[in-house]
């Protein structure tokens, strides 16, 4: 039976005051933690430090939103996934669509740096995702398994159990559209699917989390589904509120 698990994604949002304000709010409702469910926060880095000291205590771990390939050298603004398993982050995000976009991190970059976060101790969560026009056009399947095999090809199917997978379609992120149900399962059972092949235990272990537009509405009807095992929130992990609610949805 695999575990739940939540991550909230504060993306470049808040400052030290806010945020102390929001932990105050989840610290309220999942202190104590939720049965079966990992929580994981991931707050802009400048903020890593306080927010380990402030959750001091709670079942709510540390997760940062990026981490670079390699784990020391002159990489001007980098952060190495060393540095931040040194900071008490437990879980680093890998490959979310943004910087794939903004900052054009092809699958090989994002690839090395799951590697390089495994290494260091970290849990990678993976975000693989198509965008529209590629759904449109019947490519969503090819684009993730391309974005999954980038990873394969450095480690054996093994080291993805160690790992977490997110699946973003880049169209839902940010848009209040999420993925149907039946959208989202289908690609997580795709994915699990493709890992299927490879390593059976690994595959039935990994935890497959969906993000794009979940909110308290719509969160349990996702995580009712049976490769959903989670969701990765961005805009309502801003909300103390809705993802104390969204976390409880877990059934
Ligand atoms: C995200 O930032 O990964 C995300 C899924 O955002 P949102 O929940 O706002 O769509």
């Amino acid at each position: 039976m695999r575990r739940s698990l939540i991550a909230g994604n504060w993306k470049m949002h808040g400052n030290r005051s806010s945020i102390r304000e929001l932990l105050e709010g989840l610290a309220a409702g999942l202190a104590t933690g939720i049965n079966g469910v990992d929580i994981v926060l991931c707050p802009p880095f400048p903020y890593l430090s306080d927010v380990s000291r402030w959750l001091h205590g709670c079942e709510i771990v540390l997760g940062a939103q990026n981490s670079w390939c390699e784990t020391d050298g002159a990489y001007t603004g980098e952060v190495s996934p060393v540095m931040l398993a040194d900071c008490q982050v437990r879980y680093v995000i890998i490959g979310h669509s943004e910087r794939r976009k903004l900052q054009l991190e092809s699958n090989e970059l994002v690839a090395r740096k799951f590697v390089a976060a495994q290494t260091a101790g970290i849990i990678p969560i993976l975000c693989v995702g198509e965008t529209l026009a590629e759904r449109n056009s019947g490519a969503a399947k090819s684009v993730v398994a391309a974005q999954l095999d980038a990873v394969l090809n450095l480690v054996d199917a093994s080291a993805i159990e160690r790992s977490v997978i997110a699946y973003e379609p880049v169209w839902a992120i940010g848009t209040g559209v999420s993925a149907t149900a039946e959208q989202a399962q289908g690609m997580h059972a795709f994915i699990r699917e493709q890992l299927l092949g490879l390593d059976a235990e690994s595959a039935e272990v990994v935890q497959i989390l969906y993000g794009g537009s979940v909110s308290p509405d719509n969160a349990a009807e996702l995580f009712a589904q049976p490769d959903i095992d989670g969701g990765l929130v961005g805009g309502a992990s801003l909300n103390a509120q809705a993802f104390i609610q969204i976390c409880k949805s877990v059934s």
